[in-house]
Parts: structure tokens; sequence; C-alpha cells
């Protein structure tokens, strides 16, 4: 027989993976909140063609798109992405938000008790892929003024699988060309590039230049979503782009009946004919968090340089200040002691109608004492 038998019957509170009685429930504090500023999402709101498509798709007429199952893997979604991103559709996986196409890669292309090695901060979920697929999750502090990614550090994990996001969640700061050229020349397993805020990058030609690359080099997944400048985080959909070998083996790992129809049908939608939409959503976005930016200097404030939809702000008491700004009807993000920073609020950026309004109240939380 294969496997391990079970020496003896088990009791129902030893039934669950024993590394799971000290994970808990992945938690990132979104109490609902007047103005919620704590999640990165798009504030601008739906965009326009896909909005249109969302009312017309919840018509009695249409009560296929909701009562039959979706397709078996996107296929049309893939397309729309290839063509989005300039790659063949057999490079790219798709997943319920990149959440699970990051889950079913990281479970894919590792076995139980190998490494999963991450900058430290970065995407808060890392540490919980790793607990979840029973791997030992490696945290590599950003390096320097710069924050940049230690990529000796992350080397010397020597670990299937080496994540690095960029712009990286929540310092807002880039991974050089060098670090992922030195990361994909050395690295002795798979590594993911998340693109989650590709969108917002300054150097705007260098987000679909990665994803192309990640179409030919057998050791790149690059891992984008829609619920970001996009606007579609509700709706559920990320996708991943690598080599049809490597797609084939998320595909695998993710299963069937992934996407579900509606979400399909708008996303298709959203990347074809919203694209302006989103590009001048980010543009404003872009624009308003340099009047952000500024803001909180006149508040004595040092603001980490962001190439995303957010900035993290280092504060003294991140969970006070984050309080104070709850309790006056504004959620944001706090960090406790986050390596090479300190305690700090990722604030979420938005258009500067909804941003102005905030001043007040944020000056009054933030201002420095001096
Ligand atoms: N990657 C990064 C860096 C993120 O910040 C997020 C969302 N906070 C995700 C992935 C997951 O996004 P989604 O599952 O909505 O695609």
């Amino acid at each position: 027989m294969n496997g391990r038998g079970l020496e003896r019957r088990l009791a129902p509170g030893e039934l669950a993976r024993s590394s799971y009685a000290t994970l808990d429930l992945y938690e990132p504090g979104r109490a609902p909140v007047a103005l919620d500023l704590s999640d990165n999402t798009n504030l601008a709101g739906v965009p326009p063609a896909a909005s249109r498509l969302l009312a017309e798709l919840t018509r009695p007429e249409n009560a296929a798109v909701i009562t039959r199952y979706p397709s078996l893997w996107a296929a049309e979604l893939k397309e729309a992405v290839a063509d989005y991103l300039g790659v063949p559709a057999a490079s790219v996986a798709t997943g319920c938000g990149s959440d699970d196409v990051l889950d079913s890669a990281v479970r894919a292309f590792s076995e139980p008790g190998e490494r999963l090695a991450f900058p430290d901060p970065t995407f808060a979920m890392l540490p919980h892929l790793a607990a979840t697929n029973a791997l030992a999750p490696i945290a590599v502090p950003l390096t320097g003024s710069g924050l940049d990614v230690d990529v000796d550090g992350l080397l010397g994990a020597h670990a299937r699988i080496t994540y690095v996001c960029t712009p990286n969640n929540p310092t807002g700061t880039l991974a050089g060309g060098d670090a992922i050229d030195a990361l994909l020349a050395r690295a002795d397993g798979l590594v993911i590039v998340d693109q989650a805020y590709a969108e917002y990058q300054g150097v705007q030609d260098g987000a679909p230049a990665l994803a192309r690359r990640a179409a030919v080099d057998g050791r790149l997944l690059v891992v984008r979503t829609l619920s970001k400048a996009f606007g579609l985080a509700g709706l559920r959909v990320g996708y991943a782009v690598g080599t049809p070998e490597l797609v084939a083996a998320v595909d695998k790992s993710r299963g069937p009946y992934k996407i579900g129809r509606l979400a399909e049908r708008v996303a298709v939608l959203a990347l074809t004919e919203d694209r302006a939409w989103v590009q001048a959503r980010a543009r404003e976005v872009v624009e308003a968090r340099g009047r952000f930016e500024r803001e909180l200097a006149r508040m004595g404030r040092r603001p980490i340089p962001s190439e995303a939809n957010f900035v993290l702000v280092p504060v003294e008491d991140a969970a006070a200040a984050g309080a104070a700004l709850r309790a006056r009807g504004i959620g944001v993000r706090p960090f406790r002691a986050a390596p090479g920073i300190g305690d700090a609020l990722r604030i979420s950026m938005a258009p500067w109608s909804i941003l102005e309004p905030t001043l007040p109240v944020m000056t009054e939380v933030l201002r420095c004492a001096s």
C-alpha cells in the first residue's frame, strides 16, 4: 500500500494538519469604515465597459451566466490577458484572484518541507501561503536606505520558491532589474515576481516587458491581478504568465472552474475596452499620490517614495495612529516594527477628490509633535 497509514484513531481536534493549530485566519483588519484606504483597490469605481456589461448580464434573459458552469480553464480570459500583455495565450494561467494563483503556484512548484523565501516586509499572505502549503518561510529583510531586495540573502536561502513583489506591498518600492536578473540567473528554484501594482509603476514599459520575459524564461512566473488598477477586486480575477510548461503545472494545481462566468465575461471586456480608462485613472492616482506625499511632508512625515497606489508612512505607534484614524472614519493598514522601517501606516491612494477631504483628520492624527 502507498502513503503513511494512521497508527491510531484520531480525536476530532487532531483531524486538521498539526501546523494549523498555530495558524490564524488571514485577518488584515478590515471592519467596515466610512472611507476604507486599507486595501489598495481602485476607488475611482468600476471601469465603464465592465459596468455596462455587468448590468446587462444580470438581466433574466442572461440567466445562463449564473445557472451554468463556467469554462474549465477560462480560455477567453487567457486570450484577453495574452493580448493585453503581448504574450501567447498558452503562457497565461488564471485564478480566483492572484491569491489563488499564488497558492496554486506555491503548491505546484514545491514539496512539503522545502523553503519559500521572500523579502520582509512584503505581501502579508506569503507566510500564510508557506504555512498552508507546509513550507518553511524564509523572510529576508529589505536592505539599505532604498529598501532594496537583498539578492544574496534570498539566494542564500536555497529556496524551492523565491518570491519578490514589485512595486512591493507595503513599501511601494521596486525590485531593480539587476536584482531580478541576478535571481533568475542564480536561484535554485522558481522565481515568482508579483506585479499586482504594475499599472502604477513609473517606468511604464517595465511591467509588460517582465511578463513577456516570463513567457520564455522557464524559471520565472509573473503574477498579476485585476483587483487593483482594473477595479474588479470583488470579481476575484488574477493571472500568471510563464512558459506553457509552468502554466500547465499551475492549472493542474489550481483545478477547473475557478473563474466564474460573470467574472470572466466582465474581465475580458475590461481588459479589451477599458484599458484607456484604467491608464487614465492610474495616472490620476499617481498625481494624487505626489500631492498627498507633499502634504505628509508638511505634517513632518517622511513617506517612503512609492511606485504604487499606496504610501507607507513611518509613525511612532502604528496601532495607535491606525485606531485614531479609524475612530475618525478612515481605515488604513498599520504595520508594526517592519524591518528597516519600524512602525508604519500604509495608506491607499485615490482620486484627489477623495483624498483631499481627509487632510484635516490626517493632520490631526499624523502631525509630528516637534
Ligand atoms: N499580491 C499583492 C502584492 C497584493 O497586494 C494583493 C492584494 N492585496 C494580492 C497579490 C492579491 O490580490 P487578489 O487576490 O485580489 O488578486
